[in-house]
């Protein structure tokens, strides 16, 4: 499968979503669903705003943070809080694990289907009724290796 056609998966969905919600396909929302889908790097509602500003001068962050919520609640991006602290935007909505760099921050994604699949502890059951793994690794990326020549 080619990006052009996933991307136009993903858009189809979007538009569903959109509508099953009762909720106006507006342009600003369009745009905003583009940009996340087109940004791998997760980034941070600041950021998606810099990065709309090139397309739509006008654009508040106001509107972007609240899209960003909305589409939170539905379920179109998932809200990711790495290292306990900066909220970030993820459109990829499949099962998978985040790598942070402890010195630039860039945050990439990594699958472990056979992590997901393992059985838990036994004694995981005495904390509830567990819905989804989510692991954070930390560490030094590609990039800052060959800065820091470590
Ligand atoms: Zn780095
Ligand atoms: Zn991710």
């Amino acid at each position: 499968m080619t990006d052009k056609t996933l991307e136009k998966q993903q858009l189809d969905k979007f538009k569903q979503i959109c509508d099953e919600a009762g909720i106006k396909l507006t342009h600003q929302r369009l745009e905003i669903f583009r940009e996340i889908l087109s940004s791998k790097d997760h980034p941070a509602a600041e950021i998606i705003h810099r990065r709309l500003q090139k397309k739509m001068p006008t654009i508040a962050i106001d509107t972007v943070y609240r899209t960003l919520a909305t589409f939170d609640e539905l379920g179109i991006v998932k809200k990711l809080h790495v290292m306990g602290e900066r909220t970030l935007f993820d459109a990829n909505l499949d099962q998978h694990h985040h790598f942070v760099c402890t010195r630039c921050k860039a945050v990439e994604d990594l699958y472990w289907p056979e992590f997901d699949s393992t059985i838990l502890p036994k004694s995981f059951n005495g904390v509830g009724q567990i819905q989804s793994r989510h692991l954070e690794l930390h560490g030094l990326c590609k990039n800052c290796i060959k800065e820091t020549g470590s």
